[in-house]
């Protein structure tokens, strides 16, 4: 059955959009569904990509919740094989248990959200705080099964369709809708992490704790207080992680405790009191330059899991995040850049987040992470002035020969997408005819545009 809805949105919940959509529960659902619909269609996870990645505005979405089956998990090798609607949480849950000893086996690459389908994973290729160590996501999954356009269930791997295997991973679900997919899972010593939180001055500290924390330190990641300019530009707390062996440590992530159950009128997080966290954040740790603590993994993570629904404290206009790679050349310079930048505008930015990405290259064609610096920011949505800002921060971006990261985009221009995927025009080619998606239509300069759909007309 295809229904009309006007409540699927991205995370940054900045766009909204009239779709039909369909929960098909396997192929047969899922083609008798694009029939029906006969418009262009996308799959849709759980809404956690920012923007308008998996947003198909007035066209169809394939929500994948009801893809919700493990198929098998061999405990000898860690290989698991599941639906593509599973969420990370659902393996966490069901899969990680510890062994006697305390070790488990344990997804190498986790975003800072547990709460996304394996499907959206693949298809944005997400990356973890430990790329410098695993790569992204796509590198952990062998093979998967595709439904394309025309009915045709392909398997799909290095070996079998492999220009399709290259396409998906990374490929924003333009290539079809996958069905189920292999995840190498790895065996870590523990459930629980020892975690060393240091205070950073500078641009320059932050670089020198990351090139020291590579070869010791499974994840790692900073924290950059906004309000800083000139010379203490990128100042914060720098967390690094390893998994500690034993067998303590909580089996699953709890549930949240806090929740946002509404909107509100007047968004909490705004300049001020953006400005206020920023300085009690970076006076977390006190009088101390370093701490080191034992901790289950949820809290280190998945931080912004803890608050369900925290999007919501933006307010009904929503927020945008900005996530650029920038290659190491020129990545110093240009992240000082962008954070003076913003820090001149004062537009605070709460999560502002800097990671060193590693060398290991992904299977995926429009895979996202290179070696380099990554920053994410996110800004409240003021309109034209967020807007503009955004397009400062992408010529930033360009000028350092860096990408934005898709999954977190909802406005960048398709000669901004294309200058950062040197295998876009590849790409194209693996394309299904039968999909599209709102950012596809802006950045990949799809002409096959979906005409306005009525709410009637879908129902
Ligand atoms: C708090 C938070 C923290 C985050 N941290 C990180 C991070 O550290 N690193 C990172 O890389 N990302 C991060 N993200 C982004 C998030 O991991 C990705 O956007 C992820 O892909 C969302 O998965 P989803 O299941 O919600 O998919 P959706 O957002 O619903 O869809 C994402 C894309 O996947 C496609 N898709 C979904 N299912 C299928 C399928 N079955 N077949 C084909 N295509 C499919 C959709 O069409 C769309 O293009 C974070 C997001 C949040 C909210």
């Amino acid at each position: 059955m295809i229904r009309a809805s006007d409540r699927h949105l991205a995370w940054g919940r900045a766009h909204r959009h009239r779709h039909a959509v369909a929960r098909p529960a396997g192929p047969a659902e899922a083609v008798a569904a694009l029939r029906a619909a006969g418009r262009p269609a996308l799959a849709y996870g759980r809404g956690r990509s920012y923007g308008d990645s998996c947003l198909n505005a007035d066209g169809l979405l394939l929500e994948t919740d009801r893809l919700d089956r493990f198929v098998a998990f061999d405990p000898a090798t860690g290989l698991l094989e599941a639906q593509a609607g599973v969420t990370l949480a659902g393996v966490l849950a069901h899969v990680c248990r510890p062994a006697a000893d305390g070790s488990a086996w344990f997804p190498a690459v986790l975003p800072g959200t547990r709460w996304v389908t394996l499907g959206g994973a693949l298809a944005n290729d997400v990356h973890g705080k430990n790329h410098h160590r695993e790569g992204s996501f796509g590198c952990h999954v062998p093979g998967f099964t595709l439904l394309r356009g025309d009915g045709r269930v392909l398997a799909c791997s290095a070996l079998d369709n492999p220009e399709l295997y290259r396409a998906t991973i990374g490929g924003l679900g333009l290539t079809g809708l996958v069905l189920d997919l292999k995840l190498r899972l790895r065996r870590v010593p523990g459930l629980m992490l020892a975690v060393e939180e240091i205070r950073t001055g500078s641009l320059d500290e932050f670089y020198a704790i990351s090139a020291e924390s590579e070869a010791g330190w499974e994840y790692a990641v900073a924290w950059v207080d906004c309000r800083a300019r000139g010379r203490e530009v990128g100042r914060g707390i720098f967390s690094r992680a390893n998994h500690a062996p034993g067998p303590i440590g909580p089996v699953a992530p709890p549930e949240p405790r806090l929740r946002v159950p509404l909107t509100p009128p007047f968004p909490p997080l705004n300049r001020l009191t953006l400005s206020l966290l920023n300085a009690l954040y970076h006076r977390r740790l006190g009088w101390r330059r370093r701490t080191l603590r034992l901790s289950p993994y949820a809290p280190v993570l998945f931080p912004l899991d803890a608050i369900a629904g925290w999007n919501r404290l933006y307010g009904r206009r929503g927020f945008y995040q900005y996530q650029c790679v920038l290659p190491p050349g020129s990545a110093r310079d240009a992240v000082a850049e962008m954070l003076d930048l913003v820090a001149s505008t004062g537009e605070g930015s709460f999560l502002a987040v800097l990671k060193t990405m590693g060398e290991r290259r992904s299977p995926g064609l429009l895979s996202f992470p290179m070696p380099g610096t990554t920053l994410a920011l996110d800004l409240a949505n003021r309109g034209p002035a967020t807007l503009s800002l955004l397009d400062r921060l992408d010529a930033i971006t360009r000028a350092a020969r860096g990408r934005v990261y898709p999954a977190k985009d909802g406005r960048m221009s398709a000669s901004t997408f294309a200058a950062g995927q040197p295998g876009l025009e590849r790409f194209r080619a693996s394309v299904d005819p039968a999909f599209s998606s709102s950012f596809w239509r802006r950045a990949g300069g799809d002409v096959a545009r979906a005409e306005p759909l009525t709410l009637a007309e879908a129902a």
